[in-house]
């Protein structure tokens, strides 16, 4: 990870909506869990991309299937959960929002409840330790599973939804975009949204997904991660655009991330531009902080000196992300108190 980050983006009080927990182990982190497994011959350089690098998309998946190779025991994801957790407390974050997807090892036992019990456990002890931090789980649907996995998946999410007093707020849609269609997944998504759990979908990673994108609009989702080809000037259309803005749906945007997966030619060329100057909810995330070796202060100097924004309208982004998270307005008007009386010491 670049450390080359001012001392205002570190300070600045952050939320994070779009991180997935297996892509967000930390460097630190990664040692520890191949130091457990020395027999699956895994080295370093197999589960991050330097940010200086270009893979596809594809090769990024598979960045993937290795970490899940090492996390696979109840007592990895606990671990990996707690320091993802501080890690993005350490960063500044104040509110999290982690994403995972709940996965089965036939070999060690582990369920897809235990695997989500696991992770609100991880979440607990860090509230119980002090962590500075807010968070909240969303139970990712990995689009290449099919219908059948979705529908379990939206029914474990319920299930959690109404008994841990808030901390399982939605479901995600994830996965390779290439894989699959979500006319297939529509229909456990609106269950999904009929029961009360929020969406943050991905939508339009790859140019290919127009007309998936204006079905999945229809729900509509509470929030896109990504959006990259939703509008005209990569080939999306104003269709796609409009029912975005009409419905004032957050976009989760991921500069590293899309630059080096290569959806993206370049920062300058990033849709952030696009969205931020149409005044549209626009939400500074991480995606993998641990795959592609960054941090969300990175992001937010990223994306300062990218498109020349001031420390104001830096400050102003990342207050305006509270408005877009899934927290209740309790916890909103906590988060919007604590800005307030962190704003003079941040930006003196
Ligand atoms: P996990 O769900 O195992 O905690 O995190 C890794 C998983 O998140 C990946 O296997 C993939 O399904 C999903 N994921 C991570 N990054 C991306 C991304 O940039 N795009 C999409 N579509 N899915 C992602």
């Amino acid at each position: 990870m670049d450390n080359d980050v001012d001392k205002f983006y570190r300070e600045l009080p952050k939320v994070e909506l779009h991180a997935h927990l297996n892509g967000s182990v930390s460097f630190q982190t990664m040692e520890k869990l191949i130091a457990r497994k020395k027999h699956l011959g895994i080295e370093r350089s197999m589960t991050a991309i330097r940010n200086d690098q270009r893979r596809t998309l594809d090769e990024c998946f598979q960045v993937f299937k290795v970490i899940h190779q090492l996390v696979d025991t109840e007592e990895d994801i606990l671990m990996v959960a707690k320091d993802v957790i501080r890690e993005f407390a350490d960063d500044g974050v104040r509110y999290l929002e982690l994403r995972s997807t709940p996965r089965e090892e036939k070999n060690t036992g582990l369920t897809k409840t235990k695997y989500v019990e696991t992770i609100l456990e991880a979440i607990q002890q860090c509230k119980n330790e002090g962590v500075d931090i807010d968070v909240r789980f969303l139970v990712a649907v990995d689009r290449r599973n099919g219908t059948e996995v979705a529908i379990e998946t939206v029914k474990l999410a319920e299930e959690f939804m109404l008994t841990t007093d808030g901390l399982v707020v939605g479901v995600d849609l994830s996965g390779d975009p290439t894989v699959g269609h979500g006319r297939d997944l529509f229909p456990a998504l609106e269950k999904a949204k009929n029961g009360g759990l929020k969406l943050a979908l991905h939508l339009s990673e790859v140019p290919s997904q127009l007309e998936e994108s204006e079905l999945l609009l229809n729900l509509p989702p509470d929030r896109i991660g990504h959006g990259t080809f939703l509008h005209p000037e990569v080939g999306g259309s104003q269709i796609l655009v409009d029912k975005v803005v009409k419905n004032n749906i957050p976009l989760e945007l991921c500069l590293t991330s899309n630059v080096v997966g290569q959806t993206v030619p370049c920062y300058s060329k990033h849709h952030f531009q696009y969205w931020y100057h149409l005044g549209h909810p626009s939400v500074i995330c991480t995606d993998d902080k641990g795959v592609f070796c960054t941090d969300l202060s990175h992001e937010y100097q990223l994306a300062a000196s990218t498109f020349g924004l001031s420390h104001e309208a830096i400050w102003k982004l990342s207050q305006e992300a509270i408005d877009c998270t899934f927290a209740p307005e309790t916890l909103k008007q906590q988060l919007k108190q604590k800005w307030n009386e962190l704003r003079p010491h941040v930006c003196q």
